[in-house]
This record gives C-alpha cells, sequence and structure tokens, in this order.
C-alpha cells in the first residue's frame, strides 16, 4: 500500500485525504494547528463559482470544480451545499463584456431585468436595472465541508496529527521520501504539500521558490436574522450571501482575491463598520444588521493568481490555490489519480507548478 503524507488540513488536504484513502492508499494528514481549516478555509466566503476566472482554461476548470462538488455532495450524502445562483451586478459597460465573454465560453447564464431581479431578491431596497445570473452557481461552508472530508476519510482510514507542524521534509538524492516533525521523522512514498500560505516555506526547504501574492481578507459574519436574500450578491466588487442559518457573510477590505491590497487597513473595524453599512442600505427597512464576527486570514494565490497543481520533485506533489472552495473537490480527484499513477490530467498543463521553475 502507497503511504502518502498531506501537509495541511484544510480543504484542499482534508478532500485529498478523503479520495486517496477512499483509493486505498495509506494516508496519514499533518496539521500545525489544533484543528482543522484554521486558515483560509475557516475564513473564507464558499462561494463555487466560474464566473470569475483569470484565463479560458482557468473558467474551464472552475466549471468542471462545480461539477465535482456535484459528484462530492453525491459520494458524501452530507447536506451542506447551497445551491441558490448568483447575481451578479456591474456598471453596464462591464457588464456587456463579461456576458459577451461568458457567452463566448458558453457559460450557462441570464441577462436579468429589473422587475426579474426584484423578483429574485425582493428585499433588495434600489434592484439595478440589470444583472447577470448564474443559476449553476452556490456556496458551501468551507470548515464545515472540510470537517465532514476528514471524518470520511478516517472512516476509511486515514491518520490525522493535529498540533503537529512539518518542520522540513525529507530527501534521498533528488526524491522526497518524508517529512521532519518535533523530535521525529515520517517516511512516505509520496508527500503532497497542501498547506496553503505555508507551501512556498517548505518547498524552499528543497531549494524551490513558490512565489505567492500577498493577499490579507477579512471575512465578516453578521447575526442570524430571517431570510431575506436567496442568491448570492457579486455587487460592483462586494460579494455577499446570507446562509440557510441566516447570517449574512461578506468578505472585506479587500473584497476579493484580484484586489492587489497587501495588507490589511490599519483599522480593520473601521472597514467592517463601512461594509456593514453598506450591506443595510442594500435592504428595505431599518439597519438591523450587525457584526457577530469577524476574521483575518491570508488568501493562498500564487504569484501569477492561478493554481499550483501537481507534481514538483519525485516524490513531491503540490496543491496550492485560491478559489479552493471552488476547486477543491476536482483538485483532489484529478491529483489521487496522479499520484496514484494515472497520466497526467492535460486539463491541468497551464497550472502546473514547474511554471515557477522551469
Ligand atoms: C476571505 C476569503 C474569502 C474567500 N472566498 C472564497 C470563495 O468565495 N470561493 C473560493 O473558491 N475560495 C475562496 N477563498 C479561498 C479559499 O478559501 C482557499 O483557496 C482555500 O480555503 C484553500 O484551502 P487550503 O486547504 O489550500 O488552505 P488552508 O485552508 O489555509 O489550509 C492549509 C493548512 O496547512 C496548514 N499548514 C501550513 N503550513 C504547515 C506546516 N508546515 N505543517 C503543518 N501544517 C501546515 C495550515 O495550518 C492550514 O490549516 C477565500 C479565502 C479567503 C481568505
Amino acid at each position: 500500500m502507497q503511504q502518502i503524507l498531506i501537509i495541511g488540513a484544510g480543504l484542499i488536504g482534508a478532500a485529498l485525504a478523503y479520495r486517496l484513502a477512499q483509493a486505498g492508499a495509506g494516508v496519514t494528514v499533518v496539521e500545525a494547528q489544533a484543528q482543522p481549516a484554521a486558515q483560509a478555509s475557516g475564513h473564507s466566503f464558499g462561494w463555487i463559482n466560474a464566473s470569475y476566472y483569470l484565463t479560458p482554461a482557468h473558467h474551464r476548470l472552475r466549471v468542471a470544480g462545480i461539477q465535482a462538488h456535484h459528484r462530492l455532495a453525491r459520494d458524501l450524502g452530507a447536506d451542506l451545499w447551497d445551491w441558490q445562483g448568483c447575481l451578479w451586478v456591474e456598471d453596464a459597460a462591464t457588464l456587456d463584456q463579461m456576458a459577451a465573454d461568458l457567452s463566448h465560453l458558453a457559460y450557462d447564464m441570464q441577462v436579468l431585468t429589473q422587475p426579474q431581479i426584484a423578483a429574485l431578491a425582493p428585499a433588495l431596497a434600489h434592484p439595478p436595472p440589470r444583472a447577470l445570473y448564474f443559476a449553476q452557481e452556490g456556496a458551501v461552508d468551507p470548515a464545515a465541508l472540510t470537517r465532514a472530508l476528514l471524518a470520511k476519510a478516517q472512516a476509511v482510514g486515514a491518520k490525522v496529527l493535529l498540533n503537529t507542524p512539518v518542520l522540513g521534509l525529507i530527501q534521498r538524492g533528488d526524491t522526497v521520501c518524508g517529512v521532519r516533525i518535533a523530535g521525529q521523522e515520517i517516511a512516505a512514498d509520496q508527500v503532497i504539500v497542501a498547506a496553503g500560505t505555508g507551501a512556498a516555506a517548505l518547498l524552499a526547504d528543497v531549494g524551490l521558490h513558490l512565489p505567492m501574492l500577498h493577499r490579507p481578507g477579512v471575512i465578516l459574519a453578521t447575526q442570524t436574522v430571517p431570510h431575506r436574500l436567496a442568491p448570492i450578491l457579486a455587487l460592483n466588487g462586494q460579494e455577499l450571501r446570507q446562509d440557510r442559518q441566516g447570517r449574512f457573510w461578506m468578505p472585506v477590505a479587500p473584497h476579493h482575491q484580484s484586489d492587489p491590497a497587501q495588507t490589511l487597513p490599519p483599522d480593520p473595524q473601521a472597514s467592517v463598520d463601512a461594509a456593514l453599512a453598506a450591506l443595510n442600505a442594500l435592504f428595505h427597512g431599518p439597519p438591523t444588521l450587525r457584526a457577530a464576527k469577524w476574521a483575518a486570514a491570508y488568501r493562498p494565490v500564487p504569484g501569477d493568481g492561478l493554481p499550483a497543481i501537481g507534481p514538483v520533485a519525485p516524490g513531491l506533489w503540490l496543491a496550492v490555490l485560491h478559489s479552493g472552495v471552488t476547486l477543491g473537490p476536482l483538485v483532489a480527484d484529478v491529483l489521487t489519480a496522479e499520484v496514484l499513477g494515472a497520466p497526467a490530467a492535460p486539463d491541468l498543463s497551464p497550472f502546473r507548478p514547474a511554471r515557477f521553475w522551469s
């Protein structure tokens, strides 16, 4: 039985652990923190989409990512996903360009008029004149999905070591054959780095430079309120959604991975307050929404913004990406096949880590 060691118990590591253990590999997940999903996966907006993309290949990957979520949902038999669709609002010129680009890519969408928007989201005080609607998009609580995947992985034999930072990779010649943890080495046939923003430090250990963007983000959740918004809203760059418990979620300061801000604003509380004011102003009635919690996290974004997925060196693999919620189940499917010896997946060629050092 192949022994696979996965560094990181975020959504990517958990999805890989489940698929690899399910396929019969011996799996050990090693996580620095005291609980799974302690970093990006526990502070994410959770939107599953292909309306945001950087290149046509990236768009196709994200479409496949949505399909992989449906496969995983059937397989897990868990009720964790909401496929409520997304309303995307922009100024007229941007909206027209986006509609043209997405229709060229044959992505399912509708251009909605103001009365149609008002019917879909009646609580909006000022429905915009037009919006794009992506009925196939949805959301999941990434921390809950991470925990569910790890529980399933453990049920088919995977081991999960929490509070266990990996201090370095062990190499014999060119081949990576395990990891160092405090006072101990763990041998493995293959090591997968699914360590999010911690990946670059691990690869530096084998002399490779993985460029990463610094992309902080604050995620805000409101108190639970009665349901007033069905679709996810992407509103002139501000994303928001109401979950099934009734909480609103929104990334603030910066709002999105494409925002180039490298640091958090000096007073994140002021940004949270401004975001709440904008959120309250969206709806009819008095401003009742308040922050129940907010937290800062770093988005794991490779240097060119695209995912970095695949082989790095003999015995060493990498899976570091933003939009890891959208792409996590797909990445787990394709990487599991490759790690266990299937031919390289052609769809991944633009996303191979080797683009950074070859
Ligand atoms: C504010 C915000 C909003 C987002 N919104 C969306 C969205 O709407 N849709 C979407 O698709 N994506 C979104 N993302 C991105 C998405 O959440 C991430 O791409 C995804 O969670 C990455 O998962 P991961 O498992 O790779 O990383 P992480 O969840 O960060 O997990 C990596 C794990 O590795 C561990 N680790 C690191 N180094 C070591 C080490 N040396 N030893 C042991 N363990 C180590 C860490 O402790 C961590 O638990 C968002 C992210 C943020 C921050």
